[in-house]
Order: structure tokens, then sequence, then C-alpha cells
């Protein structure tokens, strides 16, 4: 199916690896203008295509891997490529963006997405070349970790073609094939980590995809696209954040601001502050160990590093790794925390849940819920607990469960840190309220980004208030709303840092930048007005946003800011939308106990998250009912009335299914809720 859109390769391909059957998926340039691509586009596949009985680890369940427009166009950090799926460690749709290159080659390869069912007898391998679908016999690299498996398939593809051929790769490790639950899906030297993507592909039997060709992405005003992204790499190398403190630390570079800010994750969330956090963090790392700085490909911003451990150069650690198995674990030894960064990315498990979960066992033995042999502090045979939870051996067959699994098993509810069973990753939300509620809310699970990443404003790169709730939801639902869209597209959501003018990072004292942090709180009925009315911002804005004009010259769909944040609102919904699909209500947008009950100061009940009178504001603003189901009228109001399932949702707020009232205590909510 062709489109009449640039940017697209217009092909969405639906393989059925259980037949080895290979059709077209329909996908229209209707939805193309309404879903735009990446998670938007996925959460329409599943949306369509899951029914409230599909289990992630079924042959009904699917794997969709997309890519958005600006992927392939040249624009700045735009080589993104989603994976979405029924989710084994949340049992409600996750979603994961990931840079590297694999997002490049499936465009090259003349495809916009992968939609893909059923289950392999045996393992295999798809190549994707130039629109066909290769089906492969992996079984002699099943059981490698993902670096030799990576090396195994250049080198396949280098024998059967007589040359190195330059492709993407998609692969799973050891975790993967014996679907840990949060085990992750590995390209290049980049992880798409988040929700158990790694587990379905490898429950499908799948070991790796790869995608070559030599197909161009043709956009629709070739000459406004590349003026804009030579404008726009400049805005960015220019820009505090993005110019600056990301290339030259990393995220590792937030840790000291964190710790400043009584913000990082310490022992399990029991406090925001390590006392060793100068051996763990950003700075140290760049001084002792960093070799180089790399990104993904069309990225000024270059955020990942390469470090040297045993003299060999491995992958550095992002800001959670370092974090939760620094702080998380008290654990002061920075060598040791990039050993096991790279372990785990070669095993294919993800790092945030890895890490919390493990902390969370912690404190169970600590607290004599669970004889494990764990403990804070000790951290000698790590690297076998690693091993162990990826082939599932003695407590790592457990472990691989992730917290909430645990927490049901042993108690302890209250400091397993997740949400709808995705644990957090290293930003104590005490100390940041609104990232409280992202994290609460987040359709995901407890993502900061999905979120809405309210704690950059709450300390990371401007001081508005992070202890008030004021204006924080609707602020939340603007994030959500606008990164939403940036993923969709195929972008970076790191080019988001770029949103707030330079001056207002660099000159914190300035009366202009306080007067701004001052006023974010007051103006949450501002923003609940544009949230409601989008099509009132009917205007692109310059230099700070370029997205919406960048779609606009990409694709040639009529594209101004209020159109790109409806469209992420749309997408918002839609995933919220599913998720009600999958009993998702608003007792499951909640936090462990210790960050709403227990204040981080002893004392100051100002330093707890204030849940539930943030998610009342938040239902509000979105137009979801307080139960957090989106309402009929709001469906209709996205444009997402077409939907199947809306006529069944009409349907059953008719018979008086879904009530429009809080409801009650929630069981994350515990004290605070009442
Ligand atoms: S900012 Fe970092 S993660 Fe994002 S595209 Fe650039 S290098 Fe990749």
């Amino acid at each position: 199916m062709s489109t009449k859109y640039g940017g697209y390769m217009g092909k969405v391909l639906k393989i059925n690896v259980s037949t080895r059957e290979v059709t077209e998926y329909p996908w229209s340039d209707e939805e193309r203008r309404l879903f735009i691509g990446g998670k938007s586009m996925a959460a329409k596949i599943l949306g369509d295509n899951l029914t409230s009985q599909t289990k992630p680890f079924s042959a009904e369940n699917l794997l969709v891997i997309t890519t958005g427009p600006l992927t392939g166009t040249g624009a700045p950090s735009s080589s993104r490529f989603n994976v979405s799926t029924l989710s084994p460690q949340t049992k409600i749709i996750t979603s994961s963006n990931c840079g590297g290159n694999f997002g490049y080659y499936l465009k090259k390869a003349g495809l916009d997405g992968l939609v893909i069912e059923g289950r392999s007898e045996t393992p295999l391998w798809l190549h994707i070349r130039n629109g066909e679908v290769v089906f492969n016999d992996a079984a002699d690299m099943w059981g490698l970790k993902t670096g030799p498996a990576q090396k195994a398939l250049d080198e396949r593809l280098a024998a059967e073609n007589g040359k190195p051929v330059k492709n993407g790769k998609l692969v799973i490790g050891p975790a993967g094939e014996n679907q840990v639950l949060y085990s992750a899906i590995i390209s290049n030297e980049r992880v798409a980590g988040r929700g158990g993507t790694g587990a379905v592909m490898g429950w499908k039997n799948i070991k790796a995809i790869t995608a070559s060709g030599n197909q161009q992405v043709r956009v629709a005003e070739p000459e406004k696209m590349k003026a804009l992204n030579k404008k726009w790499f400049k805005y960015l190398r220019s820009h505090p954040l993005t110019g600056d403190q990301l290339p030259r630390l990393g995220t590792a570079g937030l840790v000291s601001t964190m710790q400043m800010n009584g913000q990082l994750s310490t022992k399990n969330y029991n406090y925001g502050r390590y006392d060793d956090f100068e051996l763990v963090n950003g700075e140290t790392l760049a001084e002792k160990y960093n070799i180089v700085n790399k990104g993904c490909l069309t990225c000024p911003i270059k955020c990942a590093r390469t470090v040297e451990v045993d003299g060999k150069p491995v992958k550095g650690p992002e800001l959670e790794t370092l974090g939760l198995l620094g702080g998380g674990i008290l654990n002061n030894d920075l060598e040791a925390i990039l050993k096991w960064n790279y372990e785990l990315d070669e095993l294919g498990m993800d790092t945030i849940s890895t890490a919390s979960t493990l902390a969370y066992a912690m404190e169970a033995r600590e607290k004599g819920l669970w004889d494990n042999g764990l403990a804070f502090g000790e951290t000698e045979d790590i690297s076998k607990i690693w091993e162990d939870i990826a082939y599932r051996r003695g407590i790592g067959d457990e472990l691989a469960n992730g917290s909430r699994w645990l927490a049901e098993k042993y108690g302890g509810k209250e400091f397993a840190i997740n949400a709808k069973g995705l644990e957090l990753a290293a930003y104590e939300p005490r100390r940041a309220v609104g990232l409280g509620l992202g994290y609460a809310v987040s359709n995901r699970g407890g993502c900061h980004l999905n979120g809405g990443y309210m704690i950059l404003l709450e300390g990371l790169s401007m001081n508005v208030d992070p202890q008030t709730p004021h204006g924080k939801p609707d602020m939340t639902v603007m994030f959500q709303d606008l990164m939403e869209m940036v993923s969709a597209a195929g972008q970076c959501l790191f080019t988001t840092y770029a949103f707030f003018p330079p001056p207002l990072i660099s000159k914190p004292h300035a009366w202009y930048t306080r007067a701004f942090c001052k006023a974010v709180p007051v103006i949450g009925p501002v923003l609940r007005l544009l949230n409601k009315f989008p099509g009132m911002l009917c205007f692109n804005i310059p230099v700070v946003f370029n997205q919406s004009k960048a779609l606009k010259y990409a694709t040639g769909m009529p594209m101004n800011f209020g159109k790109f944040f409806k469209a992420g609102k749309r997408s918002y919904t839609l995933e919220r939308h599913i998720n009600t699909r999958f009993g998702i209500r608003r007792k499951d947008d909640s936090l462990p106990a210790r960050l709403t009950d227990v204040p981080q100061i002893e004392g100051d009940e100002k330093t707890r998250v204030p849940l539930e009178r943030m998610k009342t504001v938040y239902y509000h603003a979105r137009g979801w009912t307080q139960d957090a189901v989106p309402t009929p009228r709001t469906l209709k109001k996205l444009g997402l009335a077409g939907l199947a399932s809306y006529k069944e949702t009409c349907e059953a707020f008719r018979r008086g299914e879904f009530q429009d009232k809080p409801a009650g205590r929630s069981a994350g909510a515990g004290k605070e809720g009442a």
C-alpha cells in the first residue's frame, strides 16, 4: 500500500513466524495522518488486534516494530525505532524506543514497520532485504550472548554475499531466550530495554532480525527540510544541555545534581542521597574511564560513551544504571558497575528492572521476609546473580519475574519499587512530586519519560518548586503528549531537553528564569485550557521547537504545534484506552507506599508524593473519568471514534460499567489516599 505522504516507505509487513507467511499489513494514509508512526502507530495496531484474552506469551500477541517519518530524513537524532507488544512484565501494552541504526536500515529495506505474530518451532533469524523476508535457521546462534550473536550475523551476511553487508540488527540474549520478564532487545550497543520485549521475541523463537537495502526516504519538501535540519543541528549544538552537558558527561552527569537535590534513590529508595556518590558519578566516570563519546546515526548530541574495562572498550552506563547499581544497592565500586552494565547488555536484560529487583530482594532479606543470601553493600558475587537470572537458575529463577511478582510472594509491596509492574528509574520522586505523578500514571508503568519527565523542571535543569503539586498535573499532560509525538515521529526524546530556551538553563538566577519557575505552579488553569483545546495553538514555535515544522516538511501533512500536540494526546489516550481493556483503572496508577506515605525527610510531610490529589486533577485535564478511563466524548474529540472498540466503550458507559468517581483508597495510595 503506497502513500501520498513523504517520510514513509509506504509499506508495513505482517510476518507469521508459525506459518512463515508474509503479507502486507494494511496501513492507510488516514492512519498515517492520525497516528504518525513509532509507538503511536504500534498502539493502533495492537489495539486493533489484541483482545482482553490475549496473553503476552501466545501466538496471538504481536511484536510490532515501527519507525517514524523523520527516520532517514537527516533530522537530528532521528535514527530511532520502536518495539511494542503486550508486556509479560506488566500485562499491559508496552513500548520501547531505541537508538542505534536499525530504524534507519528498516527504511533502507523499504519498510515502515513489521508486525510479527505466531511462534516458530525452531530458532529463527529473519533477514529483511529490500522488502523481502528471508527466514534463516538460527539454531547455531541460540544461546549466544548479544555481542557474539551480532558478530555472527555480520559474518553470515558477509559469507552469503561475498562481502560485508551494511545492516541494522536486533538480537536477544540468553535472558530473552529464557523469558526473563524484563529481558531486552539489543541493537548494536543500544537497548530497547523496558517491558520485556526481549522475552516476547524469545518466546516466539526469534533470535535475531536484520534489515538491509538501498531504498531512499523521499521527503515532501526536501529543500526546506535540509535548511531546517541545518539550523536545528546548530541549535542543538549550542544549547547548554544538548550541546554541552549531555555530550560532555552523558546522562551520568545528572548523578551529582540529583544528589544535591535529594533525588538520588539510595538503598532501594529509603533515602535520596548517597554518601559515596562522588565515587560513582558522571564526573568520575569521565575522568577515569571515558575513552570516547559516541552517538546514534544523525545525532549531534552524542550522549553515549565508550569506557574501558579490563583494557577492553565497552559501552558506558547511563544515569539509571549508575544510580540503581550504585547508591541503590550501596555499592561504591564504579568499575564493578561498568562491568555489570556490559554483562547485562550481553545477557540482554533491562538494567533498571534488574537493579531494582535486586534492591527489593536485598531489603526483603534484611527485613526477614526472604532468606536469599543477598545484602546491601555485599556485591562480590553479583555477576553470578545476573547469570542465574538470565538462565533462570536457583534464586535467579524468581528474580527473573521482577519486583512485583516477588512482593506478591514474599510481601513488602511498600518497598517493591515499581508502578504497574515496571520498576522505576533512579530518580527519587519524593523530592520531585510531579515526577511521582508521572511514574504512577505512565501508560507503560513506572517510567520517567513516559510519565512526562517533570524532574527536568523540578531540579535537573530548572528550579520549579519540586514539592508543590500545583500545576504539575497539567504540565505532566502537556509534556507527556509532546514527548509522545516526538517519539512517534522517530526522534530521540533527548531533543526535548532543548525545548527550554538556553538562557533559562544557563542563567538560573536571572529574573526571567526565577519568574518562569515561580509561574509554573500557578499556571495550571491556563495549561488545562491548552490541553483541552490544542487547536488554539495553530502556529509553529520557532527555534526551540522544530518538530512540528520538520514533520510538515518531511510528510507534507498540514502540521503546526497544536496539531502535533493533539496527535500526542490522541496517542496517549489511545494507549490508555487499550490498557483499560486489560483492567487498568485509577487504583493501578499507583506508587509503592514508601513513596506516598513515608516522608523522605522525617517530619516533613511535603517530602512524600501527594499522589491522589494530583491524579484527580490529571484525569480531569485528560478528559478521562476519575477511574482513569477515557470517556467516549474524549475519544471522539481526538478522532478515535472510528476505532472498533469505540462502540463497545460507548455501550459500556451506557450500561454504567465505568464509574466517574474516585475509586476510593487505592492500593498504592496508603495514608496519602485517605
Ligand atoms: S541523544 Fe543519545 S540516545 Fe539520543 S539519539 Fe543521540 S546518541 Fe542516541
